[in-house]
């Protein structure tokens, strides 16, 4: 099966010219960080600076969890076999094509895309 995706840089190119980077995690929270025992070295997350455990267990959960749903979701995308650049886009997981941000209920773009009997 293959499907096109929208390169910033090239356009549309075919998707084996690109390596898969994941969805789109948000950013990276703090770690909980042993030696220091209370203080988060980003600091932007208050609970976790006081909660080691939950610090530990926040990382675990941004690092290792995949919603893998059937819907929508932003991924990361690198243009190995042409710019090189890495970019996010939408994409929908079970159309394989490339959804508005936000998701996609909005729409109707895939009116064309499936027989349902
Ligand atoms: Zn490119």
């Amino acid at each position: 099966m293959t499907f096109r995706l929208t390169c910033p840089v090239c356009g549309k190119r075919d998707v084996y010219e690109f390596t898969y980077g994941g969805p789109e995690r948000g950013p990276r929270p703090a770690e909980a960080d042993p030696a220091s025992g209370s203080q988060a070295a980003g600091g932007s997350d208050p609970a976790a600076g006081s909660d080691p455990a939950a610090a530990a267990e926040a990382h675990f959960r941004w690092a290792q969890f995949r919603m893998n749903r059937p819907e929508p979701q932003e991924e990361w995308w690198h243009h190995g076999a042409g710019c090189g650049v890495w970019f996010s886009t939408w994409r929908d997981p079970a159309t394989n094509r490339e959804a508005p941000p936000g998701g996609a209920e909005a729409g109707g773009h895939e009116a064309s895309g499936r027989d349902s009997s």
